[in-house]
């Protein structure tokens, strides 16, 4: 079961302290979008998701975007951002990280991943055993039985973190 404990939960992307994963040896940061950088299908960048990436640009740390979702959403989001992406990656998988450590010159003791969902984000980044980030869902909105079980599921891992028992 430790394959599906991230090894950081944050409230948000905007709540990661950077520095300390500068100091920790992470070079590079692989992010989710939908539900991590923003919500389901929200089709741009806000103004904060993009001096959150020229501030970790700013650390000397690469980012590389690594979405399930279609090329059409992904390139349409990624347009106002000057980080490289991914799409279509079938997380939990692990080729499309070791695509993203390539493309950032990065390798697995350098690399992070952040992202919302424990069984695609943080499964597929403790596969390769990088440094896994799990934050909340930026809006859960309307979603499927399947998803809820798993949010579910998921509540029941962060309670655990929450109260020291990993
Ligand atoms: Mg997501």
């Amino acid at each position: 079961m430790k394959v599906l404990y991230p090894k950081m939960y944050k409230e948000s992307i905007f709540s990661i302290d950077y520095l300390y994963l500068k100091n920790l040896g992470i070079r590079g940061i692989i992010f989710d979008i939908d539900n991590t950088l923003v919500p389901h299908n929200f089709p741009n960048p806000n103004e904060n998701l993009i001096d959150l990436f020229n501030k970790i640009e700013g650390y000397q740390m690469k980012a590389c975007i690594v979405s399930n979702n279609s090329k059409k959403r992904v390139e349409e989001f990624c347009k106002g951002l000057n980080v490289p992406y991914i799409f279509g990656a079938k997380k939990p998988f692990k080729k499309a990280y070791k695509r993203a450590m390539e493309i950032m010159g990065t390798d697995f003791g350098s690399t992070a991943v952040v992202g919302d969902q424990i069984f695609s984000d943080i499964l597929g980044g403790n596969l390769l055993n990088l440094y896994t980030i799990l934050v909340k869902p930026v809006k859960e909105g309307k979603e499927g039985l399947f998803i809820l079980l798993k949010r579910r599921f998921e509540k029941k891992i962060i309670t655990k973190i929450q109260n020291g028992g990993v």
